[in-house]
């Protein structure tokens, strides 16, 4: 069950695939050079890829 809903702001991310790294879960991926959902059911809001994103391109609403 997802923690968390992830927004994109796709004109905003610059493809540098930070937020792919953090993720712990692996509920992101790089797709066509900007960040993409893959699973949001694995999203545990840690807001690291909120936190750590130089363009504030993603954004996560917690849920719950
Ligand atoms: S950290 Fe930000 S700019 Fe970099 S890939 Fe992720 S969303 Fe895009
Ligand atoms: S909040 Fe954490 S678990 Fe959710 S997408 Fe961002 S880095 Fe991954």
């Amino acid at each position: 069950m997802a923690k968390g809903k992830i927004i994109i702001n796709e004109k905003w991310c610059k493809g540098c695939e930070i937020c792919v790294e953090l993720c712990p879960t692996d509920a992101i991926e790089m797709r066509d050079f900007k960040v993409a959902i893959k699973d949001e059911d694995k999203c545990i809001a840690c807001m690291q890829c909120e936190l750590r994103c130089p363009d504030f391109a993603i954004e996560i609403e917690k849920i719950g």
